[in-house]
């Protein structure tokens, strides 16, 4: 027997900390660590001890006699990726926690709520001499875990306990609902604090550049993921789902999310803690057929195996993938055969092919996978009526690369999902070849290759760019912690000139409704009463107006 990781992991390697037999792999000090998909376990290596299943924050392992049928392709999915990797590599090192300086106190502000915030946060407050406000422009914290992950996703949310423990520290205050920029400046940031560490994340999307981008129709996948998610900045949206056609452009994770949302069953999304209103527009809709567009093969598709053969579980819905569509590079064809393709390419390969085998359903919604295309031009008058589309092939490189063929798609709704975008942050320089805040172990520096400025920190998308999930940010967020914490130690950090203790008044004087840590645990506990009446994990409140008017109710509301 042995145990085996499934669909939910988050990567945050809480499983590698307490294994006593060093069998989950990568580790986060192995290379592969950066890139990897998920975390999996060494068959051959396991002893069952069951220590990882009691610490994973998602709940994505089980001993493999207890698999639901579902998560059975799992077993081998872990043990290939023992095929081409050392299960041999390093325990994770220990790591000398710096000597605190006697004596001195060191007031860190946080600003952003999300993962990369809170583990780094977590790092901060396991000291005592350490004091972390984290600011928040929203009322409510854990950022992208609220309003990125997909609401069908609840096992990921689990996440949420270990940032729960952070903030019901004595030296954890949280200022929610203030946006540093209008409430409160860098500079005063700066005058009050020791430390500062940006973790906002990259809030934009990414633009195609094409003709017809902003037809009523055509829309980011970012906006469409806050909209569902109760995100308050775009509860007012509307989005037209009249149609019966969708193409979302771009196959990464969000994609496949957004593709998901689309066509899942009302019953299963009236069961989760997705927006009311966008639950009703979802019921209302008329999408029977979402086609993801990937402008390179399958051996290059951004989405994570995990996820794609979790699309193989949705009832009602049939992936639709012509085998024709599946053309490989002359590389990756070669190495393919002789078996030494990178066992996680080979997994996507593998998978899309029996995708591509599966019968279909007559009646069944479906998501159509289209690779090797490039949209050209979003088509329509006022309103998407289509997508105008170039075929690509593979060069002998093994670059996607276009060839004289095009095609038109017919459809209502043009979903671009090519990624995140950071913004800059007033007072900080920025990157913008890279939109994100120039660094070096995420001490700002004055641009590129630039000198360090003393005290400023960052973490998480807005440090490395929009790529990698919660468990990336985990170490990012922790690598952050840790620079803060050596340069504290060192002496090297700028004394404040003033005390944080006016923070409040001068925030309020500016028009925030500042939400603290009682006021999040009402508005916490008013969502999840409201849930359980109705069997869902939590009823999200959904404007500004009555998260604040239920954070600021009577303590009685408080579970
Ligand atoms: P992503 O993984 O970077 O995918 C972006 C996609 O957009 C790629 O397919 C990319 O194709 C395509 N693209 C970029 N520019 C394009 C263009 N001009 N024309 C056509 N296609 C273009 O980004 P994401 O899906 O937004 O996800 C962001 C991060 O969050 C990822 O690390 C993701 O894994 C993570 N995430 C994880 C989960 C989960 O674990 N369940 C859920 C959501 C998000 P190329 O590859 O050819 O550039």
């Amino acid at each position: 027997m042995a145990h085996v990781i499934t669909r939910p992991c988050c990567n945050d390697a809480s499983c590698v900390e307490v294994c006593p037999v060093n069998c989950i792999h990568p580790t986060p000090d192995e290379p592969e660590f950066l890139t990897a998909e998920m975390l999996y376990i060494d068959p051959e290596a396991c002893i069952d001890c069951g220590a990882c299943i009691d610490e994973c924050p998602v709940s994505a392992i089980f001993p493999d006699d207890q698999l639901e049928a579902k998560d059975e392709p799992y077993l081998q999915i872990n043990a290939d990726y023992f095929k081409d990797h050392d299960p041999d590599g390093g325990l994770v090192k220990p790591t000398r926690p710096p000597v605190m300086p006697e004596g001195k106190e060191l007031h860190v502000a946080v600003v952003g709520a999300g993962p990369a915030a809170f583990y780094a946060a977590g790092e901060l407050v396991k000291r005592g001499q350490v004091k972390v406000d984290m600011f928040d422009r929203l009322p409510t914290p854990y950022g992208l875990v609220r309003a990125g992950v997909s609401p069908d996703h609840a096992k990921t949310k689990g996440v949420e306990n270990t940032f729960a423990a952070t903030e019901k520290k004595a030296n954890f205050t949280y200022h929610l609902n203030v946006d540093v920029g209008t409430h409160i400046t860098h500079d005063e940031l700066n005058a009050r604090y020791g430390a500062i560490l940006y973790a906002v994340g990259a809030p934009h999307d990414r633009r195609l550049n094409i003709p017809g981008e902003d037809l009523t129709g055509s829309f980011a996948a970012t906006e469409f993921v806050a909209w569902y998610n109760g995100h308050p900045a775009y509860a007012d949206r509307t989005f037209d789902l009249s149609g019966e056609r969708a193409v979302v452009i771009g196959n990464g994770n969000v994609a496949l999310d957004v593709a998901r949302i689309l066509l899942t069953d009302d019953a299963v999304l009236a069961a989760t803690d997705i927006a009311d209103y966008a639950l009703d527009a979802l019921k209302a809709s008329s999408i029977t057929e979402v086609v993801v567009l990937g402008r390179r093969g399958i051996e290059h598709a951004a989405f994570t195996n995990a996820e794609f053969l979790s699309l193989g579980d949705l009832d009602g819905i049939d992936i639709v993938i012509e085998e024709a569509d599946l053309a490989l590079s002359e590389g990756t064809e070669a190495a393919l055969a002789d078996d030494t393709l990178d066992s996680t390419i080979a997994t996507k390969i593998r998978l899309a092919r029996e995708f591509a085998a599966r019968p279909r359903t007559e009646g069944n919604k479906r998501i159509v996978f289209r690779f090797l295309s490039s949209p050209l031009e979003i088509l329509g008058d006022e309103h998407v009526t289509g997508l105008h589309c170039m075929q690509n092939s593979y060069a002998p490189s093994g670059a996607a690369t276009p060839t004289s063929e095009t095609f038109d798609l017919d459809a209502s709704i043009v979903v671009r999902s090519v990624g995140y975008r950071g913004q800059p942050i007033p007072g900080l320089p920025f990157d913008r070849d890279r939109n994100v805040v120039p660094s070096d172990d995420a001490r700002v520096t004055d641009g590129p290759d630039g000198p360090v400025l003393p005290g400023l920190y960052v973490a998480g998308w807005i440090r490395r760019g929009p790529t990698g999930g919660i468990g990336r940010n985990r170490f990012c967020g922790e690598e952050a912690a840790a620079s803060i914490l050596a340069d504290f130690a060192a002496g090297s950090l700028p004394e404040p000139e003033r005390s944080v203790d006016d923070v409040p008044e001068l925030v309020a004087s500016r028009g925030a409704e500042r939400v603290d840590l009682d006021g999040w645990r009402r508005i916490d506990a008013a969502e999840r009463a409201a849930g359980k009446t109705e069997g869902r994990r939590r009823v999200k409140l959904v404007t500004v107006d009555e998260l604040v008017a239920t954070a600021r109710a009577t303590e009685e509301a408080v579970g």
